[in-house]
């Protein structure tokens, strides 16, 4: 072979590697056109050997330049169109993975349970009247969750709520009336008026009972404080929570830490009072709500008994005050006709998500 036809060969076998490096559109197809002009059997291999076998040293020198030259050419054209390719595959990745034109997917955004925006509403009313947040634990000791409120071991009163004992000084708290008695301890003089609220604790369990709940009690404690005052504040609590159509009734009851002792019934926000007609109506024509009563009983008070006040390191002859407790489950059950209180426990978003 002579040096002029190494040089036509190179010439016509460059021209149909580049068009076929070209042409390839895939990894493939290129790695494919790499062997085949490249590679061990390729044309520049061969060109190679033969240059060795040229006549004079000069033509070896002239021939190995250019097959040099044609190698250089060619693995740059590769490397080149290499990129191109991959580049124009990572473009088509990210078309796929990334549809701007598709709608964003909304995130979920928390909020507040229905519980404490029924606690936070009461909260605010009692607040704005001036009753400052007090809070105990949760975990009680016996004489601030009985003996204190005027129940001492062999009190009948104890009967009355199925109390989780720890042992037989410690108790779950039963109501929230024992950060009455450590509120009038820790503050000591007058005016006292505080707002406890948090979690109770009985041994009870239906559609109307959980085991655990909320409760919120008002005290106020001063040298003027008649049953006047706590009627007045009821009122305007009701009004506040429930509407400003809203009434109170107080019916006598009995509490041991209280006396006078009342059931507080607010008129019925359904039917108005009336006991017929409105939202809750059954298929009787009468008020589901109220029980065609008119009245829907939401809470107790009262003033606060003496002996109390004396726990509470107070002076009775000098000092009066009354108190009331609400349950948070059972203001916001009315509040939005819940029919079962487990539902407020449940975390089942379905119902939560409609507050
Ligand atoms: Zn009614």
């Amino acid at each position: 072979m002579t040096l002029a036809e190494i040089e036509q060969i190179l010439q016509r076998s460059v021209d149909q590697a580049l068009s076929a490096l070209g042409a390839a559109t895939t990894a493939d197809e290129l790695e494919h056109s790499r062997v085949h002009y490249l590679g061990q059997k390729g044309f520049l291999t061969q060109a190679k050997k033969s240059v060795g076998q040229l006549a004079t040293v000069d033509d070896k020198k002239q021939a190995g330049k250019l097959v040099n030259e044609a190698d250089a050419r060619l693995r740059k054209a590769y490397d080149d169109h290499k990129e191109r390719i991959e580049a124009a595959l990572r473009e088509a990745e990210l078309a796929e993975r990334w549809d701007v034109t598709l709608p964003g997917r909304r995130s979920l955004r928390g909020k507040r349970h229905p519980l404490t925006m029924t606690a936070d509403d009461i909260l605010d009313v009692l607040g704005s009247l001036g009753f400052m947040r007090a809070e105990g634990p949760e975990i009680e000791h016996d004489w601030y969750n009985f003996e204190a409120l005027n129940m001492p071991r062999e009190h009948p009163a104890r009967d009355m709520q199925d109390t989780f004992y720890i042992d037989d000084d410690v108790v779950l708290r039963t109501h929230t009336s024992p950060v009455q008695v450590r509120a009038m301890l820790a503050l000591a003089r007058p005016p006292i008026r505080v707002a406890c609220y948090g979690r109770v604790y009985r041994n009870d369990h239906d559609i109307t009972h959980s085991p655990m709940f909320h409760q919120v009690e008002g005290l106020y404690v001063d040298e003027t404080v008649t049953f006047g005052d706590l009627k007045g504040t009821l009122q305007v609590f009701v009004e506040r929570i429930f509407g400003a159509r809203s009434k109170v009734r107080l019916r006598p009851s009995f509490f041991p830490f209280t006396e006078p002792s009342v059931e507080v019934d607010l008129s019925c926000f359904s039917c108005g009072g009336s006991g017929s007609g409105g939202a809750a109506l059954g298929d009787d024509g009468r008020c589901r709500l109220c029980k065609a009563t008119g009245w829907i009983e939401i809470m107790g008070a009262g003033m606060v008994d003496p002996e109390v006040l004396r726990f509470g390191g107070l002076d009775p002859d000098k000092l009066t005050g009354f108190a009331f407790g609400i349950g948070v489950e059972r203001v916001a059950m009315l509040r939005w006709g819940v029919p079962d209180i487990r539902l407020f426990f449940e975390n089942d978003r379905r119902f939560l998500q409609q507050f």
